[in-house]
């Protein structure tokens, strides 16, 4: 058993090894729910990781978590912190979903994934920072502030979770909550050095989740390891009434999956992941990861092709704007939400509710959104998306029939600064190119650390690998995901804080 860890570390720890302690009683879970809140106090200024911090909600919520644990009535996840993105309804705690359009929503209800952590016993601390609507990559397309990488302060986190993914990083949560329509979960875990899972479209319900792109978006975990996200598939997963794209399938024992053991597991590197132009130092990282698959017994075959990846982000850039204008539509200045009420009819104030709500990267996917469905252009681009879809989603089904797993990375270069993209939407959607056909697809895909290449100021900047999976084979993922992390030690290097 490991020694009890000083209570100036306990915000350090994963959840697993937290859980340990709590049950042993050498913590209780408001020293531990303590010692996240301090730490959220004391690094959260620099990272902007959070825009709710409800420090009185965590504290009460850890004093039952004690209490229950007290009874020997504990689970997994009781008395355990957790961020959650602010797309995802909490009763009582504002859920802006980064946007002006709702700076004052209080939901009346909420998420399916929040009630089950409240019946795990889980603490909520905050709401994390997030691109508003989940639209975007660095974070900074959020109403209210950036996010900065706990590795590299002038750096993005990645996004839209990147308020999700850096408070993970930089140890001021447990475990987050995420949403990925198109790598939102994933890329900034990558970015930060975190494990990011996408689970299958349909495995975890979205009731009480903010509409983006409904689909495609799916809750996933970001977690300082592979056994935490076990843990919290464990919690989320499952059909719920509410949710009707939710599947009714059987939920397995996640955790159960992390037997080590990947002897004769068929892997396939996706040579569209892994392209020929990518920098040097990036492809050396997929090298070593594939080796290291070599060495721990699986069979790994380069070269396979996923030809119609190049079409990926095309399709997905009539799709989900489309999906998005159709659910965006709700926000029209009277039933919730920020609402203008001084013009001079009610078309006026539509209008200004709008014109003043919604950030121009969200004004943009309207406007692409309602073109692409427009009458003369749907058969054009949206039907035509649709057959690209059904294309993307039969490669992989046709490579899922000869290996388990595909590899390659999650993103084809490192964090990227602060501002660099932000005048360049083109530029900014190339850095999901890597995660779009997975949601396409509905395939699940997991984003976990693989190690570092040197910034141009000497900055080590995390990399991640991305393995893929059949849809609802969420498991071997996880196992091959975690063998992966205990051969290697990149899951021990975190920003120096
Ligand atoms: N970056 C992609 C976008 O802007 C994906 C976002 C997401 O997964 N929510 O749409």
């Amino acid at each position: 058993m490991s020694a009890p860890a000083s209570s100036t570390e306990l915000h350090r720890l994963t959840a697993h090894e937290a859980q340990e302690l709590l049950s042993n009683r050498e913590v209780s879970a408001r020293e531990l729910t303590q010692a996240s809140l301090d730490r959220i106090a004391a690094v959260d200024e620099q990272i902007g990781a959070y825009l709710t911090v409800v420090e009185e909600h965590a504290l009460a919520q850890a004093d039952a978590a004690d209490e229950r644990i007290g009874r020997g009535d504990g689970g997994p996840l009781t008395g355990i912190p957790v961020a959650v993105k602010d797309n995802m309804c909490t009763v009582g705690i504002r859920t802006t979903c980064g946007s002006r359009m709702l700076e004052q929503f209080v939901p009346p209800y909420n998420a399916h994934v929040i009630e089950r952590l409240n019946d795990a016993g889980a603490v909520l601390l905050g709401k994390t920072n997030m691109d508003e609507f989940a639209m975007g990559s660095s974070v900074e397309h959020s109403a209210f502030h950036p996010t900065h990488n706990p590795w590299s302060l002038d750096r993005v986190p990645g996004g839209s979770s990147g308020g999700s993914a850096a408070a993970v990083a930089a140890d001021e949560a447990i475990v987050a909550l995420g949403s990925d329509t198109g790598g939102s979960v994933r890329q900034p875990a990558a970015h930060c050095g975190v494990v990011g899972f996408k689970p299958t479209y349909g495995r975890v319900s979205r009731y009480g989740l903010v509409a983006f792109a409904s689909s495609l978006d799916q809750i996933g975990p970001l977690t300082k390891d592979v056994r935490d996200c076990a843990l919290l598939m464990n919690a989320i997963s499952g059909q719920d009434p509410r949710d009707a794209t939710s599947a009714p399938i059987e939920v397995p024992d996640f955790t159960a999956a992390l037997t080590g053991e990947v002897q004769g597991l068929r892997v396939g590197v996706v040579s569209e992941y892994v392209p020929g132009d990518l920098d040097p130092a990036m492809r050396g990282v997929a090298e070593a990861a594939v080796k290291q698959f070599e060495e721990l017994g699986a069979t790994v075959e380069w070269g396979v092709s996923l030809p119609s990846t190049e079409y990926a982000l095309a399709c997905y850039y009539i799709i989900a704007p489309s999906e998005a204008s159709a659910n965006l539509a709700r926000y029209d200045g009277v039933k919730y939400g920020y609402s203008y009420t001084e013009g001079e009819s009610m078309w006026e104030n539509m209008d200004k509710t709008r014109q003043f709500g919604f950030g121009d990267e969200v004004k943009r996917r309207i406007m692409i959104g309602t073109y692409a469905l427009s009458s003369g252009y749907y058969d054009a681009y949206y039907l035509k998306a649709l057959q690209v879809r059904t294309l993307i989603r039969r490669e992989f089904e046709e490579a899922f029939e000869r290996f388990d797993v595909l590899l390659g990375l999650v993103a084809p270069t490192p964090a990227f600064r602060l501002g660099e993209k932000l005048d360049d939407p083109y530029q900014m959607y190339l850095s999901d190119i890597f995660t779009l056909p997975q949601p396409i697809a509905g395939i699940p895909s997991i984003s976990v650390p693989a190690g570092f290449v040197e910034g141009p100021a000497g900055e080590r900047l995390p990399v991640g690998l991305q393995l893929m999976g059949r849809p609802f084979d969420e498991a071997m993922l996880l196992r091959a995901a975690d063998a992966y992390e205990r051969a290697t030690s990149w899951r021990e290097q975190r920003p120096e804080w």
